[in-house]
């Protein structure tokens, strides 16, 4: 048994809910074997990414109704019930629990809706399927982005790892008074149980609802749900400090924070997916660092350094052509990395420069046509990303403020003004600007309360 399960039953006792298995539930939906960050994480950046969205169809469709809004939160949780200790139907359980984390997931579910129920969905039944395949899907973004970004960031503050670092997401947020959304029971049951006939263990209605009843009684609920959650802060706060301060920081990649914009892009590109209009050359939805902003830091021994493309797809993770020069055109040395967990459709690349960059200097990731995607589509223009190093001591090149310098910029390559790589009309600068205010009001809250 692990600490945290231990933990889990010490806490039950104080509480009064002896639930045995309960205890063993803290560690499956707050802890590492969830992959990535904790259940309840998922939810409050799912549903901010809803509240995020631009004026249009999809933000009216997804927060217009309490029931379709909470169809999203309910899918955000429902990815990783799977992983519910329900007995002999585990594997079972397992089996759909992994495979809705991916993208073959939700190709296949944007197939079954638009050959089943294609837009425009004019009934609630249609509105809150469509939501709770956009809260699935944000789930699995949000753990390959954490996880591919955020907890090597933990690992080099904190000493972190996924042990620590998923429970501690859930603890934070309960501490900072950010557990906002408790959602209820929704399941698409007839649709989901046809998308996971192909797996390799029969899924039944009653495998579904043994797991799902399981996370919602111990877990996913406003009484003792919250009360773990705080109990797992209070364990983390003192062994990571930097985690601490930094999980809703936006200027981190793979922050809670940083998924917000990145989330809410991806529900846009499911929504053009579901209506046949996905552009594969606006895929990328999502940079870390934002175009012509400034990276963290220069070590290439860091993930300060490393620039990162988020996807509105899956893409094939060796499709990827793309060079990384500096304002002469030499080639940057980098490596080329998918998602942390090596899948082949992955929704991001990371590059990792082989040496380290050199203070306040401008660089461009320029990516060629031949990105290929889950549906097929594959992009036919250059696209690009321009950033700015960190800038040093003093005596390095002069670093103005990247907004001054962006204005006397004269790029010369395809990726210039008007060729921005984050795609037309998402609104991307108004998404971090919500998570900065996400930051403040939990800093807010956590001076109110402290
Ligand atoms: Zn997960």
């Amino acid at each position: 048994m692990t600490h945290q399960a231990f933990y889990g039953m010490r806490f039950m006792n104080h509480a009064s809910k002896a639930i045995l298995s309960s205890a063993i539930l803290v560690t499956i939906f707050a802890g590492p074997s969830a992959m990535a960050h904790g259940s309840w994480a998922h939810v409050q950046v799912t549903g901010w990414a809803m509240e995020a969205l631009p004026a249009g169809e999809l933000r009216d469709l997804l927060t217009g109704d309490p029931e379709v809004f909470n169809a999203a939160l309910f899918g955000a949780a429902f990815t990783d019930s799977g992983y519910a200790p329900i007995g002999k139907d585990e594997p079972a359980a397992h089996a759909y629990g992994e495979h809705t984390h991916w993208e073959s997931f939700v190709q296949d579910f944007v197939d079954w809706i638009r050959a089943n129920d294609p837009p425009p969905w004019t009934d609630l039944e249609s509105r809150k399927r469509v939501a709770f395949l956009m809260g699935c899907a944000a789930h699995g973004m949000q753990d390959e982005i954490f996880d591919s970004l955020f907890l090597f960031q933990a690992k080099e503050h904190d000493a972190g790892g996924q042990h620590n670092a998923d429970p501690a997401m859930d603890g934070f947020l309960k501490l900072d008074g950010l557990l906002e959304f408790v959602p209820t029971a929704y399941i698409p049951m007839d649709t989901v149980l046809e998308l996971y006939a192909g797996l390799s263990h029969k899924v039944t209605a009653d495998v579904i609802q043994q797991a799902v009843d399981l996370m919602i009684g111990a877990y996913i609920n406003d009484e003792l749900g919250l009360l773990i959650a705080q109990s797992l802060g209070e364990q983390y706060e003192p062994e990571m400090p930097w985690t601490r301060l930094h999980y809703m920081d936006p200027e981190i990649p793979g922050s809670l924070a940083s998924e917000i914009p990145a989330t809410a892009g991806y529900m846009e590109a499911i929504w053009d997916r579901l209506h046949g209009t996905f552009d594969p050359d606006s895929a990328v939805i999502h940079t870390y660092p934002d175009p012509d902003d400034r990276i963290l830091g220069n070590d290439a021994e860091s993930p300060d350094s490393w620039v990162t493309l988020v996807y509105g797809a899956g893409a094939a993770v060796d499709s990827l052509t793309a060079t990384w020069v500096d304002t002469r055109k030499t080639a940057v040395d980098y490596t080329l990395k998918g998602t942390r967990w090596g899948a082949h459709w992955t929704r991001l690349h990371r590059l990792q420069p082989g040496t380290s960059l050199v203070s306040g200097e401008w660089y461009t990731v320029e990516l060629a046509p031949g990105l290929e995607f889950i549906d097929g589509a594959v992009t036919t223009k250059v696209s690009g990303l321009r950033f700015q190093a960190a800038c040093g001591e003093s005596g390095d090149l002069p670093c103005p403020d990247t907004a001054e310098t962006n204005t006397q910029a004269d790029p010369s390559g395809p990726w210039g003004p008007g060729c921005s790589i984050a795609a037309p009309g998402r609104s991307v600068e108004t998404l971090w600007l919500v998570a900065g205010l996400f930051l403040i009001v939990a800093i807010r809250r956590r001076s109110a309360t402290g």
